[in-house]
């Protein structure tokens, strides 16, 4: 039977274009949903725009329009340039949908039916000059971990600030301290659900990354929280508990409720039974993220279904990547330091860009993007990759593919790569599949300059026409296992060879073909 796999990718805010970082984040997504679809697994692959919450609403504020017309800008560039950069989403949505926005509703009334979210009056901080109460991210304060100026939801360094800390906090708007006042709200029992998240963590702990680990381990230790839920806001999805219709959900709840609501739809469109994946103890799933929303994939989202008390199954694999940085500096679009992935697909190859975020990228720390490295790692990939289909399949004199034996050595070499590739993903190590990679297009390339098809080709036809054939084979295999990294390259190889059995498995035979308008693959840069 088909596994039936769930990979969810991080939902981006619309509140800003998307940059390399992002990529770098999000791209194992891609990776592993292409993977497990050649390996003939049934796979949905999700994400969507996260269109609620402040930061858009800042941004409207900023460029006087309405929140609406800031998320839907934003969800519309994020659609092209997940296109751009090959991404196969199975849907990629919004929170803005309505489809979203009562489901969330129905699940978020389940879990306070369970008792799991409950009712309390707090301090919160308050500005008697804006005459509003101050959402978290609205304030500012000096974090306590690292010492630097931060907003109180998150700062860069990792830490979210408690109560406590918030208590000395200036408004953002009109940089006055705050003062507290008592405000009614609705809290996710996280403190209730500790002992259950952390039977939870230690049986899947093991196939985490490392970061995600650490990071979870340490807020279970210092003991989970209860958390908000609702707040003083406009924009945002509506609370169906009754006393509470002034007040909107917290973001981060409405944006982890949509893998499970991008998942319904799809299903929904596509004649699918959601059971079949969110409720089976055989289905695998994948969360795909950055290491700054790890907590939220790995201790919230986990606690809520929990809470649901309906037979979900917990999300298996933590993908968190490190931060990739640019020169050696942190990406900022306000000091105009990096680049965004519309600009850099308008200069890079998409194919070698993939190849190079994860072969170079952030995958167990912190990496650095320079546009040096990523063009002796796309010329590598030209030389290697490039060159081996052109002096193979455009061999002057050749018009079609001659019959020829396969030669077992390289036969069996591939076979290996099948495996080990496929292992390396599963066991969601990209970078290393990326070295197996080039190490594969070494052996090919060593294996045609050893044979000299052309000295062959004038003292031994039948010889000439056997490595011919193999490297030929070779190729139709290469375009399997670069696909998940390479897709569109991949893709023209496919179209030459006209292999239409795309699966992980070797490929034996070459259908007959016409080597008249094979074109090169790659221009140097
Ligand atoms: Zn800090
Ligand atoms: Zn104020």
């Amino acid at each position: 039977m088909n596994r039936k796999i769930i990979i969810g990718g991080a939902w981006p805010y619309a509140n800003s274009s998307l940059h390399l970082g992002h990529l770098a984040a999000l791209l194992p997504g891609d990776i592993l949903a292409r993977y497990h679809r050649l390996y003939g697994d049934d796979v949905i692959y999700i994400s969507g725009s996260d269109c609620h919450g402040t930061p858009i609403t800042e941004r409207a504020k900023k460029e006087k329009v309405s929140p609406n017309i800031i998320a839907e800008k934003y969800h519309k560039e994020f659609l092209e340039v997940f296109n751009k950069s090959l991404f196969s989403y199975n849907l990629y949505t919004k929170t803005l949908d309505d489809f979203h926005k009562n489901i969330v509703k129905d699940l978020f009334k389940r879990i306070y039916d369970n008792g799991y979210i409950t009712e309390k009056i707090d301090e919160d901080n308050y500005c008697k000059f804006c005459n509003k109460f101050v959402a978290d991210r609205e304030l500012i304060l000096i974090c306590p971990n690292c010492g630097n100026e931060t907003k109180g939801d998150q700062c860069d360094c990792g830490y979210i600030p408690t109560k406590e800390d918030l208590k000395n906090a200036t408004c953002n708007e009109c940089g006055n301290k705050t003062t507290t006042k008592e405000n009614k709200n609705l809290y996710l029992r996280l403190d209730k659900l500790q002992l259950l998240i952390e039977e939870y963590v230690s049986n899947n702990l093991h196939k985490w990354r490392k970061n995600s680990q650490n990071e979870s381990l340490k807020y279970l230790k210092l003991g989970l929280k209860e958390r908000a839920v609702t707040r003083n806001l406009d924009w945002g999805i509506d609370i169906p508990i009754k006393g509470f219709e002034d007040k909107k959900m917290y973001v981060w709840i409405d944006a982890v409720f949509g893998y499970l609501t991008a998942s319904m739809k799809y299903c929904n469109e596509n004649n699918l039974n959601f059971e079949d994946w969110w409720k089976n103890k055989y289905s695998k799933i994948y969360m795909v993220h950055g290491k700054d929303n790890i907590i939220f994939h790995s201790l919230i989202f986990p606690g809520l279904l929990i809470g649901l008390k309906d037979n979900y199954h917990l999300p298996d694999v933590m993908v968190s990547t490190e931060y990739l940085n640019f020169n050696d500096k942190k990406f900022s679009k306000s000091k105009g330091i990096g680049l965004t992935v519309k600009e850099a697909l308008e200069k890079f190859n998409v194919d070698t860009l993939r190849f190079y975020l994860i072969k170079n990228g952030p995958e167990t720390k912190d990496s650095n993007f320079t546009e040096d490295e990523y063009k002796s790692v796309h010329n590598e990939i030209a030389n290697k990759l490039g060159n081996f289909v052109n002096r193979t399949l455009n061999y002057k004199g050749l018009n079609s593919i001659p019959a020829g034996i396969l030669d077992k050595e390289v036969e069996d070499y591939i076979k290996n790569k099948y495996i080990e590739i496929s292992n390396c993903i599963e066991n969601i190590e990209f970078k290393k599949a990326t070295i197996l990679i080039m190490e594969l297009l070494d052996f090919v390339n060593k294996y045609y300059d050893e044979k000299k098809p052309w000295v062959e080709f004038k003292e031994n036809i039948k010889k000439f026409n056997d490595i011919i054939y193999t490297c030929t084979v070779a190729i139709a295999n290469i375009s399997i296992l670069i696909e998940p990294f390479m897709p569109n390259v991949s893709n023209k190889i496919k179209e030459y060879l006209k292999i239409d059995n795309n699966k992980w498995e070797f490929i034996y035979n070459i259908n007959p073909i016409d080597l008249e308008n094979i074109q090169p693959l790659f221009e140097k840069m």
